[in-house]
């Protein structure tokens, strides 16, 4: 899968590929994750609500493709949850907008930054009600 960005702080140490059961085939994974956050978009004109400070219980979602490795595996979700979890410290009972990369936090920003720093990431959505969500795919 091509993207324009590398993962910024894991080297990538993948098993062997298996040249078995995935060849010819795209097999993707995916991962949920929550975490609670404050934010305001200081970018909006005043009187916009969302301008001032608020908060949501964002829900990510992130999706890994590649082939299959010898253990029959894109990606242990094990190494997934190992990676994802400084990502979520960062982001867990915090002012978004004090985190280094989201000083404007919408979610389309936020999506980016997790995109960023997840590798072999295809797709990045992060929701931050059950209705309202943006995501950001590897460009292809
Ligand atoms: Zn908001």
């Amino acid at each position: 899968m091509n993207k324009p960005l590398e993962p910024l702080d894991l080297p990538s140490k993948r098993p062997p590929r298996d040249a078995g059961y995935s060849v010819g085939l795209t097999t993707r994974i995916g991962r949920t994750y929550r975490f609670e956050s404050a934010h305001h978009l200081p970018n909006l004109p005043d009187g916009h609500k969302c301008k001032n400070l608020h908060g949501h219980n964002y829900r990510l979602e992130i999706v890994v493709c590649g082939p299959l490795d010898i253990r029959g595996f894109v990606k242990d979700f094990a190494e997934i949850d190992a990676e994802l979890a400084p990502l979520i410290k960062k982001v867990d009972h915090r002012l978004l907008n004090d985190v280094d990369g989201l000083e404007n936090p919408t979610a389309e920003n936020i999506a980016a930054w997790f995109f960023k720093r997840i590798a072999d990431c295809e797709r990045v959505r992060v929701y931050e009600n059950e209705d309202c969500w943006a995501e950001v795919v590897a460009a292809i």
